[in-house]
Formats: C-alpha cells, structure tokens, sequence
C-alpha cells in the first residue's frame, strides 16, 4: 500500500459511513453507568447481552483490542502533536481514571486535525504487541468536527517513576469522585521519545464498543514504577478487555 492509497483508506474510514454522535455514546455510557464492568456477570464476554445497545461488542467483526502481529510495514504520515498544557481534571468513572482535557490540544494526522478531549487509563495493557504482554495503556482520545475519533494508544512497562504521572497517580479520586487541582500538566509529557507506531481500524474498548475508532498505538512503551502501577489497581482494579479477532483487517506499521 502506498502513501495515495493509504489515505484512500483513511479517508473511508472518516467519511459519511463512520459518522455519529459522540454526545449519543457518551450519554449511553453514562445511562448505563453501573451494567458493565470487568467481573462477574458485568465482565466483557457479557457486554453484549447486558443491553441491546451493546449488541456490537459481540457481533462486531471491527472490535478492540487486538494483538498487533504481522504489520504491513508502510511510509505512514507521521503524527503531529499540537498539546497545549491543560489544569488537571480527573475523574474516576469507576471504570478507569480519565483526565478530562482543556480544549485546544489538536493532532494533526491524514490532513485532518482532531482534538484532544480526555485521556484514561488501563490496567493491565489493552494491545498486545505480537502477543507481548505490557503493564498498563493510557489512551489519548481525539475526535473532529464530523465525529470521527483517532485514540493513540501508549503502552507502559515496570521501570522507573515516570514523573508526568506523578501528580495525577498521587491524586486519585475515589470512585464516582471527580478532583480540579491547581495544576497544569502536558500531554506530551506521556509520549514515548520514538515515534513509530501502528495503525488499525477498530471500536471503542468499552460499551458500546462502536466502530467507530482510528487507532495508532506508539510501538515503543513508556516507563512506570510497581508503586504507581499499584497506587492505580488499588483504586481501579483490572480495567482491561480481553484481546479481540482480527478478522478481515491490515496492521499497519510506519517505516
Ligand atoms: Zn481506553
């Protein structure tokens, strides 16, 4: 696949067919608040029978995650990152910690920019990396003025404190709790230093589990210490759903 083709590609995925309200699946999520979760008769191999809304997370043939395995290697755009700094927001949902964003941090990526609206927390990893395991995922959601959503995806291992976590892993709410702190924080502080990635076309990871996500996840992981990893699962647990089928779809890797 060349560079042409590949936004031919984009392109489809970000048009007309993959339009919705983004308003319409955040109020279904908040509606539902307390049907779904990661254990016991609320965990993701029921998703899709706790509410006929969700009926995609198990019929959808388009879902996430995935292992990534077996990428096409190709001369994918590169990602620009226009992060401004935001005062620190975060809320736990009681299914992950997310930091809702101050507006006017933007990507740039296929010629469309998008928006950084809120970023959240996975424990363990979400995406595999040719079946490789990884500690936790945060997930930088983007979307555009027509709907269209790019999450980038950044795997954590066990290493040394990573500092930028440092003053949200420190404050986090308990559950159904929100806290506005005094603080500014940059969201490029959470990207690894190389900035190859990968690229599918997949859904949300939670319900409704629309298909409606452009994902590029960094192949190269940041650090986090056990403490922090720790302060997180004692707060949220294990807020990771299992790896999805492939079915009929391409990785892609940039060069
Ligand atoms: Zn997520």
């Amino acid at each position: 696949m060349n560079r042409r083709i590949f936004f031919k590609y984009l392109a489809a995925i970000t048009s007309g067919s993959f339009v919705f309200s983004w308003q319409s699946v955040i109020e279904a999520s908040e509606k539902n608040h307390l049907q779904w979760g990661y254990i016991g008769k609320a965990a993701p191999e029921n998703w899709a029978n706790l509410d006929s809304k969700y009926a995609v997370c198990g019929s959808g043939l388009t879902q996430s995650p995935i292992n990534l395995k077996s990428p096409i290697t190709e001369d994918l755009p590169s990602i620009s990152f226009n992060y401004q700094e935001s005062a620190l927001h975060i809320v736990n949902n009681g299914r992950s910690i997310q930091v809702n964003y101050a507006p006017g941090s933007t990507i740039l990526f296929g010629g469309t920019t998008y928006e950084l609206q809120q970023f959240h927390f996975h424990h363990p990893c979400e995406h595999k990396i040719d079946s490789q395991e990884f500690d936790m995922e945060v997930h930088l959601v983007h979307y555009n003025k027509s709907g269209s959503l790019v999450v980038v995806a950044v795997l954590m291992e066990l290493g040394k404190e990573n500092l930028a976590l440092t003053p949200i892993f420190k404050e986090l709410p308990q559950l159904g709790r929100k806290k506005n702190l005094s603080l500014t924080i940059n969201a490029k502080n959470l990207l690894p230093t190389k900035n190859n990635y990968y690229y599918y076309k997949g859904s949300l990871t939670t319900p409704p589990s629309s298909e409606i996500v452009n994902w590029l996840i960094f192949e190269q992981p940041i650090k986090i210490s056990a403490q922090q990893i720790e302060q997180f699962a004692k707060i949220i647990g294990n807020n990771a759903r299992p790896i999805q089928a492939l079915n009929n779809r391409l990785v892609l890797k940039s060069l």
